[in-house]
């Protein structure tokens, strides 16, 4: 099954610190086996709703914050069976490539993408896609058999970004706050929604939520934004699975209770 997991839903240093949504990253299944922005504990949250990470092909991070790499060391490692066979690719942004020792370096393949610029895991092919005014961080964008799925990881909205948006199956967008706060370096659920409406995705999906996000109610929030767009929206649940056959939830195993923030 090509699918789509949470691991966490968490944004921004209160909710990180606070564990109140978990900070794992996502897990996916297209053709290879991937997990992106591995946060603090995405070791433990890819156990719990059993996850494999010995069957890790690569592990992508978009930039230098620790919501995004806290976890890549410790991800290598399971993915090379405890450094024991060299297997697997790194692919990370330069600036947080100096996070990285050379211990977990030497047993990966490394890729460094700049913006704009393919890459391929196994058959699986990606594009490198630029963010705005958020510490020269790149999002990805997957071409999988199952459709186009488009994370712009942390950004600010930009109209040149929207061309790298569109012609997604889904689009997962970091909306770390609600409508009522402005902010350049990322979006809230207002710009999330300028994008949505102009690029139409099949599915959008908001997650990466900070304090302010979840006192306001993302599923609200994600409500509002669908009456806006007129495209079905969805907030990110820890542990949701989205099965990209016909883009429906899914229940995983090991999944805690929901929503209990
Ligand atoms: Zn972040």
């Amino acid at each position: 099954m090509n699918s789509i997991t949470f691991l966490g839903t968490g944004g921004g240093r209160f909710v990180l610190l606070s564990q109140r949504r978990y900070s794992g990253g996502l897990w996916l299944y297209l053709e290879s086996t991937i997990i992106l922005d591995p946060g603090p504990g995405a070791l433990i949250r890819a156990l719990q709703f059993k996850k494999d990470p010995k069957k890790l092909d690569a592990i992508l991070v978009s930039h230098r914050h620790l919501d995004h790499y806290n976890d890549a060391e410790l991800m290598v490692e399971a993915m090379t069976y405890g450094m024991k066979k060299d297997r697997g690719y790194l692919v990370i942004n330069k600036d947080a490539l100096g996070y990285i020792s050379d211990y977990h370096k030497k047993s990966v393949r490394l890729i460094i993408p700049n913006a704009g610029e393919k890459f391929r895991i196994n058959d699986l092919e990606i594009l490198a896609i630029p963010t705005y005014r958020h510490e020269d961080g790149i999002g990805f964008k997957f071409f999988s058999k199952r459709g186009t799925i488009t994370y712009t990881s942390d950004t600010g909205y930009s109209e040149e970004l929207l061309d790298y948006y569109r012609d997604s199956r889904i689009l997962i967008l970091n909306t770390i706050f609600p409508a009522s706060k402005e902010i350049e370096t990322h979006l809230n659920t207002k710009t999330a929604a300028m994008i949505v409406k102009e690029v139409k995705p099949e599915l959008a999906i908001i997650q990466h939520f900070g304090m302010s996000m979840l006192n306001a109610s993302p599923e609200r929030e994600a409500k509002w934004m669908e009456n806006e767009t007129g495209v079905r929206t969805i907030a990110a649940r820890d542990g949701m699975t989205i099965d990209l056959k016909n883009l429906m939830e899914s229940k995983e195993e090991g999944q805690l209770k929901l929503d209990e923030f």
